[in-house]
């Protein structure tokens, strides 16, 4: 039996994967399952999966979860160092699908303990790219890509020389506002902002779709994960979201990788890797498709395309100022203190902050140094808010 972990089990990415590992139950020993707030979810699946642990991020929703876990035999944990030893107990393969940069110290344990870690958590490589890598390669532990459009490019490189690649194409869905005049999205709600015309994810991805900066959080993840050049790496808007990337190599070949918009693709790829194993989702029917559409991004439209090349480019802990600003410009946003086209603003306004006011974006990249910056980066954000309010 595979001995798995997955943290975030509750969100969108967990729960997609434990209907995977739900039909073969006999194949998994399921060591740790972890959420935040939705204790009924968590409890509900690790009696289901007879996890050995359920931890939930919250220490106030503690007792609630040991509640729902008795008489069960499963030990109860919480906090952020509860999440990071939950990720410490030996496990084959974990899923790392926590949002935001809460997943980088759980992802960092398991990668210590050998595990292969399936990452959907994009803000893992983010925030600290080169750390992630060395400590894998360190521990002789694998990284393998959930995000669709990387499992994708990994897909698509099977079998290839990397020095022939020339070029590697992510696409984007364009989200929500993608057809709307550039003039209306300053008045663009949260409601409007939430609902994503192809994938059905999280709140929070959603509405980065809609802005792009889930696109500019893959950009630099895409840059880390496979080590190629940032001006080597494209954006595709590609409205039906049935191509996730392209690999184009120097032979003028492109190779892409298509499939129906379910993330069960990419998690069921890195659930059985090497092998390709049958997947409950809907097959490709491209004569009722009848066309694909391809443009590229217009940068007014999208200007987190053009921030993250300036982090690519800048390196360091650039990657964690960026997601940082961008996750707490988010809350506001989603807290109505804030408009649409205010959180680029203010995450160029933090980065430009980082580079005249300190040394911190030079620091070395450690979890430490992550953490620290991530905690600034988040408190210039507030007062950035609460200037504008005044
Ligand atoms: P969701 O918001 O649906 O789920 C997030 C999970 O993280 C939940 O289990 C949530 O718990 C938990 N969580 C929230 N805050 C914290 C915290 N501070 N500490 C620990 N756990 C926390 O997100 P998604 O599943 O949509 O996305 C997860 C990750 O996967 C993100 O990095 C996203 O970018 C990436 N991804 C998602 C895709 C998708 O299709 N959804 C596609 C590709 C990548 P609870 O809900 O119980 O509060």
């Amino acid at each position: 039996m595979r001995k798995v972990s997955i943290f975030g089990a509750t969100g969108s990415i967990g729960q997609n994967t434990i209907d995977l590992i739900a039909r073969d139950p006999d194949a998994y020993d399921v060591v740790a399952l972890t959420g935040g707030a939705n204790i009924e979810q968590l409890a509900r699946d690790a009696r289901r999966l007879k996890a050995d642990v359920a931890v939930t991020a919250y220490d106030t929703r503690l007792d609630d979860l040991r509640t729902a876990l008795a008489g069960s035999g499963i030990a109860a944990a919480s906090g952020q160092a509860a999440l990071t030893e939950a990720a410490a107990r030996p496990a084959d393969w974990v899923m790392s699908a926590i949002v935001g940069a809460a997943g980088l110290a759980p992802g960092l344990a398991a990668l210590k303990q050998g595990a292969t870690l399936a990452l959907a958590n994009k803000e893992t490589l983010v925030c600290a790219g080169p750390l992630v890598l060395e400590t894998a390669r360190a521990h002789g532990a694998r990284l393998l890509p959930v995000d669709s459009e990387h499992s994708a490019v990994f897909q698509a490189l099977v079998g290839e020389d990397p020095r022939a690649v020339e070029r590697i194409i992510i696409t984007a869905s364009g989200g929500a506002f993608r057809d709307w005049p550039v003039s209306e999205l300053a008045n663009a709600t949260v409601e409007q902002a939430s609902s994503h015309p192809n994938w059905d994810m999280g709140q929070r991805i959603t509405i980065d779709s809609a802005s792009m900066f889930n696109k500019a959080l893959e950009l630099i993840e895409t840059k880390e994960f496979f080590g190629i050049d940032p001006s080597r790496i494209e954006v595709l808007v590609h409205p039906e979201s049935i191509v996730h990337a392209l690999v184009g190599y120097c032979d003028g070949a492109v190779m892409a990788h298509l499939g129906a918009p379910d993330m069960r693709h990419a998690i069921g790829y890195a659930l059985h890797w090497p092998d390709r194993r049958a997947l409950p989702v809907n097959r490709l029917d491209l004569s009722q498709l009848g066309q694909l559409r391809f443009a590229d991004p217009d940068p007014e439209r999208y200007p987190a395309l053009r921030l993250a090349r300036a982090v690519m480019e800048r390196g360091g802990l650039s990657g964690a100022i960026f997601n940082a600003a961008k996750e707490r410009a988010l809350d506001h946003f989603i807290a109505r203190r804030i408009r649409f086209l205010d959180m680029a603003d203010m995450v160029a306004s933090v980065l430009d902050r980082f580079e005249t006011d300190g040394s911190h974006i030079d620091a070395p990249l450690s979890l430490d140094n992550v953490q620290q910056t991530d905690h600034l980066a988040r408190q210039w954000v507030d007062e950035a808010v609460v200037q504008r309010a005044g």
